[in-house]
């Protein structure tokens, strides 16, 4: 009945966990009340702020009028079947658009990029490196590819280790023409003032200005937890209860980009969460100004995040409330799942504790923004940047753009 990615009646909110139920509301408002984020510039003065267009799970289409800016990231998801004819053609696209800088990160749908999950047409022999994906001997071209790639997909995934693929050599398959594609991996970028004449050149750190550049350090990396059974056509998938993150990420990045959302920011949640929480764990330890994802189209919107007690304490709830799969798809857990719920909030004590923290430490926060005029620094924005409106197959969700 239900699937972890798509979101529930309010209702099934308010019972599966009345605490959270009539908590959430009121901690988005205490978010809202304390102003905009001003994460801390990276480097530089004297310069105006980086526009930033966010935008992820196109699948194959095309947004039509994405808002000018300076750098643009798509979180994955770029294509459907992840060939390289549907992902070169959104690559096409996005080089296309005027942004100065363009990131991207794979999503699970662009299987080409794990060759594991890859298109058996897509996969090439490769001549004279005495090894690889080459198994196609054997395996009739008017096969059913689905099923080709499913059995090819099994074995070589068993065989052979990741560490034994020609990364750089795969991804120079596709054209990327001046696109940043990361996969576990970080590239820095200069921008230069934006009263720079210069808008044609592409910026590098050896850019002469009169007046200080601006660098960002964005890491990018595309593994996703695999909540319900994915088919092995999905890329970079992994158990929900393996920690796919800790220790992955730089701690300069100011800008990270992940497929998958962290748990209990822009995931679904609360009670019905599809982010993960080693992912939460490592944010909490690197704090980007920028987290930009997708993957959970329902979820899409922007969140600002303050790293202190009241988000700590939210957390906690939250993961404390979690009903993992399988249990979220059961047809008889409902009436379960509501008593189950109402008592455990009556009986949980410190899960009241960590609701009053919410609130206190949510009205210190606004109290310390709005009237002793404190600045909101050293905090930053979650973005699920997901431009397909939930399943509905079209793009219906703006590209969220984010000043830094
Ligand atoms: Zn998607």
């Amino acid at each position: 009945m239900s699937s972890p990615f798509h979101p529930r009646p309010a209702h099934t909110y308010l019972l599966s966990s009345p605490l959270l139920g009539l908590l959430s509301p009121i901690h988005s408002l205490l978010l809202h009340l304390r102003g905009p984020p001003q994460p801390l510039p990276p480097s530089g003065h004297g310069h105006g702020p980086i526009r930033v267009v966010c935008i992820s799970d196109t699948h194959t289409q095309r947004w039509e009028d994405v808002p000018d800016g300076d750098l643009l990231i798509h979180a994955g998801d770029l294509s459907n079947d992840g060939s390289v004819r549907e992902i070169q053609e959104a690559v096409d696209w996005l080089k296309s658009l005027p942004h100065r800088q363009k990131v991207v990160v794979c999503g699970n749908h662009d299987s080409f990029f794990d060759w594991r999950s890859r298109r058996l047409e897509d996969k090439e022999p490769r001549g004279g490196d005495g090894g690889g994906v080459g198994e196609r001997d054997g395996l009739g071209e008017d096969k059913d590819i689905g099923e080709v790639r499913l059995s090819a997909s099994t074995m070589t995934a068993s065989i052979h280790s990741l560490e034994d693929y020609d990364y750089e050599r795969d991804i120079n398959r596709i054209d990327w023409g001046d696109i940043h594609y990361l996969q576990h991996s970080s590239v820095t970028l200069t921008f230069p003032p934006s009263s720079s004449t210069s808008t044609s050149t592409t910026s590098t750190p050896s850019t002469p200005s009169t007046t200080k550049p601006r660098t960002l350090t964005i890491y990018g990396a595309p593994q996703i937890p695999s909540l319900v059974p994915f088919g092995p056509e999905h890329a970079f998938t992994y158990p929900p209860h393996h920690d796919a993150w800790s220790s992955t990420v730089p701690p300069s990045t100011d800008i990270l980009i992940t497929h998958t959302p962290p748990a209990y920011h822009r995931d679904l949640s609360p009670v019905f969460s599809a982010g993960c929480p080693f992912l939460l764990s490592e944010i909490w330890r690197v704090r980007p100004a920028l987290h930009v994802f997708g993957h959970v189209h329902a979820a899409y919107g922007i969140e600002p995040v303050f790293w202190d007690e009241a988000q700590r304490a939210w957390e906690r709830l939250c993961e404390r409330r979690r009903v993992w799969l399988p249990a979220q798809g059961k047809r008889t857990s409902g009436i379960m799942m509501y008593i189950t719920g109402i008592l455990r909030d009556l009986v949980d004590v410190q899960g009241w504790v960590d609701a009053v923290r919410v609130v206190v430490y949510g009205v210190v926060g606004v109290v310390w923004a709005r009237v002793w005029g404190g600045e909101n620094r050293g905090c930053g924005w979650m973005v699920n940047a997901a431009c397909m409106y939930r399943n509905s197959g079209r793009l219906g969700n703006e590209p969220v753009v984010v000043e830094l």
